[in-house]
């Protein structure tokens, strides 16, 4: 296992972190309280020490399975916890709200659902276009300076959302979706994290599944799971995705590794030492993970690796289908 720390703390994490989403059911057609547990014990027996969850994830569901499996760990001093706010819902509505009054209601519900007395990273989960940056960064501020945050993170911002909080906060982290498919975030969000000393979480390490290879042309998804709108899971562009994922198993198999290793590692060896976010709710799911410790992808096999993925997808669509509605005015 690497470890990283996140830039400007003492928070020392696994460079692999659990994703949670998938955890809290919504979005991926529900979940399993029992094997949840055991994927989050799993994670941490096998060095995993950082656990990526959200409030929004199930409604409260992650955060709250992610503390009883804290609670029964044996590892549970080791673990550290990244959590998100700024998003609200109503049933199974979701809207973005940054305002100060959601940043300190939702500290202090994921501090009890998560059952800890301080949360180490809290991330704004989508930008807020209707509340000053002003308001959620001095918010958060306050948060970490009272011990109840440790580290101050964004999820989905631009480089100059990114720009307009650092006026007011330091900012620790940011997470970007960011994989071998789904690359804009190279453009200008990576530039600027490096350029700030931003320590970044990459989502979406897998695409969704898609470089598990356990992803097929015939391959349909339960009801309420995500990739039914992922665009790149529709059919015509599916093929293609798959073309490229039988050459990059071929290329992970030359290397005697799997191609979910392959898409892991690729990531972790990216410039500015990323973060890659694993998102697993079946122990099973974790069994790879050894085989991305201990070796690295060269300059010319990542250069290898583009040229597979320009020679099947010429246009590739990006994971803007996740974003939540904005809300124009305050209610
Ligand atoms: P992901 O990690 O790219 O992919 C998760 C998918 O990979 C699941 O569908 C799972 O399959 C599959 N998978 C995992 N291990 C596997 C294995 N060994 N073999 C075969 N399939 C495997 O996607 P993600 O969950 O969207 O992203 C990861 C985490 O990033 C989330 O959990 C969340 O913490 C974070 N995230 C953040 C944001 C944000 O806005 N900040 C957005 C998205 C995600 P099954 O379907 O079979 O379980």
């Amino acid at each position: 296992m690497e470890i990283l720390r996140i830039e400007g703390t003492d928070i020392d994490v696994s460079r692999v972190a659990l994703g949670t989403w998938a955890i809290g059911g919504w979005l991926w057609g529900g979940s399993d309280e029992q094997l949840s547990i055991r994927t989050i014990h799993k994670a941490l027996d096998h060095g995993i020490t950082l656990i990526d969850t959200a409030p929004v994830y199930g409604f409260g569901q992650a955060e709250t399975i992610v503390g009883k499996a804290l609670a029964s760990s044996s590892h549970r001093a080791r673990a550290r916890i990244a959590t998100k706010l700024g998003l609200a819902w109503k049933d199974d509505k979701v809207r973005r709200d940054a305002s100060r009054e959601r940043v300190e209601r939702e500290v202090d519900d994921s501090l009890r659902r998560l059952g800890v007395d301080h949360l180490d990273i809290e991330q704004v989960h989508w930008p807020d276009p209707a509340v000053p940056a002003q308001e959620t960064a001095q918010a958060l501020l306050r948060l970490q300076q009272q011990g109840k945050i440790r580290a101050i993170g964004v999820s989905n911002y631009s480089p100059e959302q990114m720009s307009a909080f650092l006026d007011y906060a330091p900012l620790h982290t940011s997470q970007p979706p960011y994989n071998l498919f789904e690359r804009e975030i190279e453009r200008d969000v990576l530039p600027f994290c490096r350029n700030h000393r931003i320590t970044t979480l990459m989502y979406g390490a897998l695409c969704r599944g898609l470089l598990s290879g356990r992803i097929r042309v015939d391959t349909r998804f339960g009801e309420g799971d995500i990739r039914n709108v992922d665009p790149k899971f529709k059919p015509s562009r599916r093929q293609h995705y798959l073309a490229a994922v039988d050459e990059l198993d071929r290329f992970a198999q030359d290397r005697g590794k799997t191609l979910i290793q392959l898409a892991v590692r690729w990531v972790l060896d990216q410039p500015g030492s990323p973060i890659a976010l694993w998102g697993a709710r079946k122990p099973e799911q974790l069994d790879p993970l050894d085989g991305v410790w201990g070796w690295r992808l060269s300059a010319q096999e990542l250069a290898d690796i583009d040229q597979i993925v320009v020679r099947h997808i010429s246009e590739p669509v990006g994971p803007g289908f996740m974003a939540p509605p904005l809300h124009e005015t305050r209610s």
